[in-house]
């Protein structure tokens, strides 16, 4: 029978045989000082119907700043950044990717991370902000077996309970009934090997989580403090780099909870701009790293 191993071990063999090229993504690097350093890895990107993020939202403002972002088109393009955080000690990874089951376009993290010398069995940490297909999906592997073998794996624990609430099914959109099929079996797959964790608890040092929530009932933001520098690793919180920056209190047709998302966003944008921390939004452009910038009653995405 093949292992998981071999099956990886020949398919890089077969990528150096044939010699097909690495994939080429816009990822982006901070180096905290300290020997710790954050690279984001490019998951793929999600094609979705412009309804998704933007049903309901008026046309007349609205149009204008898509125009301005450069988006066009019934079908947006959203990139999926996957924050990688080491300190020496520790291969962190926020959020699993799409896997290969939720869109062709998606799920290419272990390529990613093979572009950086690492294999899944590298990640020691593997905290999920939320339990949506393109941040929980990749979790497991062809087997059906954790695909980051060796991580500790973590989510907020009214997260985990949500999509394990058989009332979930009746309360979510319909056109997001597999969302809960998906999430449920993989975190009942996953049992006792997924930790869960409470708003302001540490998985590890220099980690807290935050909750955040609105996109998803118990959706976490990471909150990184090393080399005397601070990250935010805002998930879904902060979605868009046009919309949630430019009208950050319109509620978003890709939250769960509308209001609470809104409310969750300028509360969120307020503190990053004011306090000057770094951000990085898990569908942002250019990588996902930067900052919020106040700009007049509302705000913008400084990429860097
Ligand atoms: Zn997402």
């Amino acid at each position: 029978m093949i292992s998981r191993r071999l099956f990886v071990l020949s398919a890089a063999a077969g990528t150096i045989l044939t010699g097909t090229p690495l994939r080429v993504w816009a990822g982006s690097t901070l180096d905290l000082g300290g020997g710790v350093r954050i690279d984001t890895l490019s998951d793929g990107h999600l094609e979705l119907p412009f309804d998704f993020s933007f049903a309901g939202l008026p046309r007349d403002e609205l149009d204008p700043i898509l125009q301005q972002a450069g988006v066009t088109g019934d079908m947006i393009h959203s990139p999926c950044n996957i924050t990688l955080l080491r300190d020496g000690t520790n291969t962190v990874l926020f959020d699993a990717g799409s896997g290969p089951d939720f869109m062709p376009t998606a799920g290419k993290v272990t390529e990613a991370l093979a572009a950086l010398d690492l294999t899944p069995e590298d990640v020691t940490h593997l905290l999920f902000t939320h339990g949506h297909p393109d941040h929980l999906w990749g979790v497991l592997d062809d087997f059906d077996e954790p695909l980051f073998a060796n991580a500790a794996h973590v989510m907020g624990r009214a997260e985990a309970e949500y999509w394990t609430d058989p009332a979930t099914l009746g309360s979510i959109r319909d056109d997001r009934q597999s969302f809960v099929a998906g999430a449920s079996r993989r975190i009942e797959a996953l049992g006792d090997a997924l930790a869960l964790i409470e708003d302001g608890e540490s998985p590890l040092p220099g980690v807290t989580a935050r909750l955040t929530p609105g996109h998803t009932a118990g959706h976490m933001s990471f909150d990184i403090d090393a080399g005397g520098q601070r990250v935010l690793v805002v998930g879904d919180a902060i979605a868009n780099s046009h919309i949630a920056f430019a009208r950050p209190e319109w509620e978003s047709a890709a939250d769960e909870d509308a209001a609470l998302g809104a409310r969750t966003r300028v509360a969120l944008l307020g503190d990053l701009a004011d306090s000057g921390t770094q951000l990085i939004g898990f569908h942002l452009s250019d990588g996902g790293i930067g900052r919020a910038e106040r700009n007049g009653d509302s705000f913008r995405f400084v990429p860097g």
